[in-house]
């Protein structure tokens, strides 16, 4: 039986995108039309709000865990469910589910993973998200150190036979452990390049992007800093027009200073997204979790190891648009586009994912007037 509805009585949109008075026309996973209320046709059966705002689903390029499950720990079919649905519940109705830097056999069942779980279309998985092993051990961050190494021919030949079964691969690698001819090889594939967890000088990561890298991963965090004499990886990401970066707006990864400049300065065509490198915590109460035998504790707004180092956010993406907005200053239809639309175009999905418009998927998410989740309906089926 078709699942056939209007949404009413919410705004459509927020700030200068606001649209009042109108349904969102959802026929099974499709948004179908967007219409006044007096239009609603009459095979639509109406489903009242009591006002707030209808936003478009968010779209997460970094998930490594959620639901009290790291992907890294155990990665399989069944984990990745558990992890989507997490996110369904905060809002994200579309996930790359993101492997931490693993050896070779762990990356190779989450290859096999991610593949199952795209044959079986689970709910809201877009897709690997490999951050890792390819990175520079000055820069690992929270990665396993042993793990680190530099990309060989047979770790090429796997990743472009891995997106052969996926619908979408982006791969994290630092430009000091992967040749621009690799990167090349891997754009081909159609795979998207993120630089990240590296060290590379502004013209290293010049060079990174004409071999075709298209993104940076979590601007500013586990990379060479911004200098002025030598902009490093961050400079040559907010310089070039053409390359996205993801960003973690949590308080805490980057300051609301250096949030408000990579804003102004990615205008497009590749833009700055917000992700959320969300853990095991995410969706959960859970105050620790393990990664690697290392034990990763949530306090203060903030995951950490034993050590004090950073090991993802501790934050949903509603809560990444509010810092946006009410730390940053960032409009308020600019920090929804930062969590759906621009990620979308990241990845080259725009046509019919990260927007509430007609022909899109009905990835819809309900906000009251304080910002706070009411309901989230991921290709047209409630959540919460
Ligand atoms: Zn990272």
């Amino acid at each position: 039986m078709t699942n056939t509805f209007a949404l009413i009585g919410a705004t459509i949109g927020l700030g200068s995108t606001a649209v009042s008075d109108s349904a969102v026309l959802i026929s099974d996973d499709t948004i179908v039309g967007i219409c006044t209320e007096d239009k609603i046709p009459s095979d639509f059966t109406p489903l009242q709000l009591n006002g707030g705002t209808l936003i478009a689903g968010f779209v997460d390029l970094q998930v490594n865990g959620g639901g009290g499950l790291l992907f890294n720990n155990d990665p399989t079919v069944e984990t990745i469910k558990t992890i989507t649905q997490a996110h369904a519940r905060l809002g994200t109705c579309r996930t790359l589910v993101t492997l931490i830097s693993a050896d070779k056999s762990t990356t190779s069942k989450a290859i096999q993973a991610a593949t199952q779980a795209s044959r079986q279309n689970i709910p809201g998985f877009l897709g690997l998200h490999l951050e890792g092993p390819h990175l520079s051990i000055e820069k690992k961050g929270a990665h396993s150190e042993r793990v680190l190494r530099k990309m060989n021919d047979e770790d090429l030949q796997e990743l472009c036979d891995a997106k052969k079964a996926l619908p979408y691969l982006m791969i994290t690698v630092a430009p000091e452990m992967v040749s621009p001819e690799q990167i090349a090889c891997l754009a081909e594939a159609e795979i998207i390049v993120s630089l990240g967890h590296s060290n590379a000088s502004s013209d290293q990561s010049n060079q990174a992007f004409q071999a075709g890298a298209a993104c940076t991963t979590h601007l500013f965090n586990a990379m060479s800093a911004l200098n002025h004499r030598e902009p490093g990886l961050p400079g040559a990401t907010l310089f070039n027009d053409n390359i996205y970066a993801g960003i973690i707006a949590d308080g805490v990864h980057v300051s609301p200073a250096a949030l408000s400049l990579a804003v102004r300065s990615k205008k497009g065509p590749g833009k700055l997204f917000l992700v959320t490198d969300a853990m095991a915590t995410a969706g959960t109460s859970e105050q620790q979790f393990q990664l690697d035998g290392r034990t990763i504790s949530r306090s203060n707004g903030r995951l950490v190891l034993p050590d004090g180092t950073l090991a993802g956010a501790d934050i949903d993406m509603l809560g990444a648009m509010r810092c946006l907005i009410e730390d940053v200053g960032v409009l308020p239809e600019v920090a929804a586009r930062m969590a759906s639309s621009y990620p979308s175009a990241c990845i080259g999905a725009i046509e019919n994912l990260g927007s509430v418009a007609t022909g899109f998927f009905a990835n819809v998410v309900h906000i009251d007037d304080d910002m706070q989740l009411q309901q989230v309906w991921l290709d047209g089926k409630s959540q919460l």
